[in-house]
């Protein structure tokens, strides 16, 4: 009796129980998987065409030109911001006071490399590469594109998600940033498939100048802050700049190698713990909305990234993100952290001829994969993303 009781008992619950229906698939799961490491890996060789892509020149224009014709191609409809850029006389570097801390106030610790931008034309050894970064920046109009997803029921507020497309040192800028500009565009790709509807609206920004301080970003802001949710014309239902409800960056996606050695030399491969840096800023105005933000995105890591997993931090500082700081929730994704690991020397291409396509490998791509798969199930959450049957 002890035995069959409980028995017959379990399986008089289990009669009344009816078994659940199949689970419907999350629309986000579908959306994550048309992300796929060739496409990422051939936009990205897209964007190396155009050598280090440096602000002011004719190659950073065709990259411009470039990316518009892909984004329409996606069925993103797309825009520009104009601004004028005449950078400072060169020389009034007033540095930084000496506080023991790296950039955005983080302490770094162990072996250091140094780090610095090339500009010196001889140290790309690949002859054709030298000759298309040849020609100097001068001084002058600016243009960056950016395209949207227009939401169907909130289209008056927006997500930015967004990359720097210039780059400089005489490389290809195939890391920074153009594993940032590749992973917005892929973005776009799948956010504007006919079959995809977000109930918010998303912009996909590739700004121009980040390298020499975030002028697009800026530009973006002086231009259009004051627009933000008003309906244009009035009774439309169009809102040419729907309010900012936050802005995700991407600079520099693919290599965590980990620490410089102690010989100064770095590994070879992807460390096997390699993960997805998700910053924002403590010392901002907007610091708690931002790190809520942060982990909205550690949370779509755990569930959508395949194969890396992310880490959040308090130091979010020098990329297009910076300038929305006090104003919205802002984050940034990148390899490693900016100021206590970037700027420790983690990564020796940064900046420099090397920083070229064929550098990387297929676990160095899969990293800028992971962080779109990151971003693409945040945003697609937080946008309210479904598919049309
Ligand atoms: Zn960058």
């Amino acid at each position: 009796m002890r035995i069959i009781l409980p028995a017959l008992f379990l399986a008089m619950i289990q009669a009344q129980t009816p078994p659940a229906p199949p689970a419907a698939p999350d629309p986000v799961t579908t959306l994550v998987e048309r992300l796929d490491l060739e496409k990422y890996k051939a936009t990205s060789k897209g964007l190396t065409q155009f050598g280090d892509r440096r602000q002011g020149t004719d190659r950073n224009r065709a990259a411009v030109d470039w990316i518009e014709a892909q984004l329409k191609s996606y069925g993103c409809p797309t825009d520009r911001i104009k601004y004028v850029y005449d950078p400072p006389p060169a020389g009034g570097g007033r540095g930084r006071p000496n506080t023991g801390l790296a950039v955005g106030g983080g302490r770094p610790r162990g072996d250091k490399i140094p780090t610095g931008v090339n500009t010196d034309p001889m140290k790309q050894p690949d002859e054709k590469l030298r000759a298309l970064n040849m020609q100097p920046t001068t001084p002058g109009p600016r243009e960056m594109v950016y395209c949207t997803k227009v939401g169907t029921t909130h289209p008056e507020e927006m997500y930015i998600v967004g990359g720097h497309m210039d780059g400089h040192g005489w490389g290809e800028a195939a890391n920074d940033d153009g594993s940032g500009t590749a992973l917005v565009m892929e973005l776009a790709r799948v956010f504007n498939a006919p079959d995809v509807k977000t109930e918010r609206t998303i912009r996909f920004a590739l700004w121009n100048n980040e390298e020499t301080g975030s002028q697009g970003a800026r530009a973006y802001i002086a231009q259009r802050q004051d627009l933000q949710g008003k309906e244009n014309p009035p009774g439309s239902g169009k809102y040419p700049e729907p309010k900012w409800l936050g802005m995700i960056q991407h600079d520099i996606m693919l290599f965590d190698h980990g620490m410089p050695l102690p010989d100064g030399t770095m590994r070879k491969e992807q460390r096997a713990e390699a993960d997805v840096n998700i910053e924002f800023q403590s010392n901002s105005k907007m610091a708690a909305e931002s790190m809520k933000l942060a982990w909205v995105f550690e949370a779509a890591n755990e569930k959508y990234a395949t194969d890396y997993p992310a880490a959040v931090g308090p130091h979010m500082t020098n990329t297009d993100s910076g300038p929305f700081i006090d104003i919205i929730p802002a984050i940034s994704l990148r390899e490693n952290e900016r100021g206590v690991q970037i700027g420790n020397g983690w990564d020796p291409q940064w900046h420099q001829p090397t920083d070229v396509y064929a550098t990387y490998n297929d676990k160095d791509f899969r990293l800028g994969l992971n962080a779109a798969q990151t971003t693409l199930g945040a945003v697609a959450g937080l946008t309210g993303a479904t598919l049309n049957k």
